[in-house]
């Protein structure tokens, strides 16, 4: 028997994440430049000159190992969410964190729940432990909230192997959401051995009455974990930090299993700063509510179908023209997120840009339309 073949078979079936195309790559293909991704659900204004500054500094002691801990970072998150620092976990990006929490509750006789077209790291981590994934069919698409996530069909399939369920809030790559009271009782009908993750990394994004303010909901449900990130309002993507609120215990559980320094000075330092500029984020959340209604107005105008949504992307029915439109785009210089990875080959994903990117990707798919 080979090596290979004795590698473990959840392993051997894992389909590996698809990214966005990254700029150089496209460029360097098509010999072309002053490309545009809008394909990440980065943030395009960039990050926060407080976080540029404090890498600046931070960048004097790289030859230190990070603060395991993350003293200052957890602290000021403390502080700014009204918890205590024992209730965090940090992570190298939410994601990590997401495969944390998996790995605390799967393995091979579990089973964790999460809905259709559903962010794609969620079956990952669930696979990679071994753990059978039980998928919810989404909401029909005369719902007000199409392609989103059925918590009656998913507390449905709830059963004696659940150990965890899975929700994004608002959900990537649809960019619908849940309301705080629909939430609230599908959290209160679980029972509390089932850790429920509320994945809630464009939390900053949402503008909604009736988002929920999930922090609150701690004290009462020791069984539930938020996850939050600055890979997407606060723009540090490419440093990688996010982080899980929940009760110290389970925190204390995350913190066994995490890497002791998975989450690097640069980031630390960045993400610390960042939460001193509320301007930075009230300015990107601007950007990004002309930037959808903008979108939004443009699609209808042009009688294209879309999920209406509340993130910082639209995701936009283009139907049998969509792999066209995605090639005769990225020949133009304008990358988008094709959808086939998460059985919506139909759908393209647009993250919202600056004025000036939103003009030039209009101006592109004008020609395509
Ligand atoms: C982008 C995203 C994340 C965050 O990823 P990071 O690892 O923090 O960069 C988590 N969940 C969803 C649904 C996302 O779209």
């Amino acid at each position: 028997m080979s090596v290979i073949e004795s590698a473990l078979a959840q392993v051997k079936l894992l389909h590996p994440y698809t990214p966005g195309k990254p700029v150089e790559e496209l460029e360097r293909d098509l010999g072309i430049s002053g490309s545009i991704k809008l394909a990440s659900n980065e943030n395009p204004l960039g990050c926060s000159d407080l976080a540029k500054q404090a890498i600046k500094a931070a960048s004097k002691n790289i030859e230190l190992y990070p603060d395991a801990n993350a003293y200052y970072l957890k602290q000021k998150l403390a502080d700014k969410l009204g918890l205590g620092a024992g209730q965090i976990t940090i992570g190298n990006g939410s994601n990590d964190v997401l495969d944390l929490v998996a790995r605390i509750f799967l393995d091979q006789h579990a089973e964790a729940i999460y809905s259709e077209f559903a962010f794609l790291v969620y079956p990952l981590v669930v696979q990679s432990c071994g753990a059978k994934a039980r998928v919810a069919n989404a909401l029909p698409t005369d719902r007000n909230q199409p392609y989103g996530h059925d918590l009656t069909a998913m507390l449905a399939m709830v059963n004696d192997k659940t150990r965890l369920i899975f929700i994004a809030n608002p959900n990537n790559p649809t960019g619908t959401w849940l309301q705080a009271t629909e939430l609230k009782d599908f959290i209160d009908a679980v029972p509390g051995q089932i850790a429920i993750i509320v994945d809630e990394a464009y939390f900053e994004y949402v503008d909604q009455d009736g988002y929920p303010d999930t922090l609150k909901w701690l004290a009462e449900y020791p069984n539930l974990i938020v996850t939050r990130t600055f890979s997407k309002i606060y723009g540090l993507a490419g440093l990688r930090v996010g982080y899980a609120v929940s009760c110290t215990e389970i925190s204390d559980l995350l913190n066994r299993v995490r890497q002791p320094f998975n989450a690097n000075t640069l980031a630390l330092a960045a993400a610390t700063a960042s939460l001193e500029d509320d301007d930075f984020v009230v300015a990107s959340r601007n950007n990004n509510q002309l930037g959808l209604v903008q979108l939004a107005k443009y699609f209808d105008a042009r009688g294209v179908e879309y999920i209406p949504s509340v993130a910082n992307f639209l995701t936009v029915r283009f139907g049998k023209r969509c792999d066209d439109i995605y090639q005769g785009l990225l020949q133009q210089g304008v990358i988008l997120r094709p959808l086939a990875n998460y059985n919506m080959p139909e759908f393209l994903r647009i993250t919202i840009g600056t004025p000036q990117q939103q003009a030039v990707l209009m101006d592109r798919l004008d020609k395509l339309l």
